[in-house]
């Protein structure tokens, strides 16, 4: 039986800066088994008990992969609309899939903008410091839909 866990966690990267954090906003849940978060984390949360503080470390290839080059990639200017307001750290989606690749901006030339589809986590080791504060058993809407629906499996969506 799949489970629902839910957890606070704060995450940082190698040099400690904080790069995203639950605390002081709700927990994290997520349906065991339905890669809702990465899988070097979710390995070592299936572990833990309701109250387990832990710190994990996930590997860049456990996390979000090692960066791609090909994903860098240079792009006429007259790809983008004419009006477009091309400013390097902007990100786009090639289309409106919620799984397609985010580009970030990294440069604007004259005639290219070189643009990078990697995720901006991509080849970084993460840093996690964990607190289990939820587990119960998965509602049958949940499993069929992939994702959990909150602490008590009737959260909006
Ligand atoms: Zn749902």
């Amino acid at each position: 039986m799949a489970r629902v866990i839910g957890f606070h966690y704060t995450l940082t990267d190698k040099s400690g800066t904080t790069l995203d954090s639950s605390i002081g906003d709700e927990p994290l849940y997520f349906l065991e088994g339905a890669q809702q978060i990465i899988p070097g984390l979710e390995k070592v949360i299936a572990l833990l008990n309701v109250g387990d503080k832990r710190k994990v470390e996930v590997k860049a290839q456990d996390a979000y992969g090692d960066i791609n080059p090909e994903l860098v990639v240079k792009v006429k200017k007259t790809q983008f609309p004419p009006d477009a307001d091309l400013q390097v750290g902007d990100q786009f989606q090639v289309n409106n899939d919620a799984h397609s690749p985010v580009f970030t901006i990294m440069s604007v030339d004259t005639e290219e903008v070189t643009v990078d589809g990697n995720h901006p986590m991509a080849g970084k080791d993460l840093f996690f410091d964990v607190e289990i504060v939820g587990m119960r058993e998965a509602t049958e809407e949940e499993v069929t839909h992939g994702h959990a629906h909150g602490a008590h499996g009737q959260g909006h969506h």
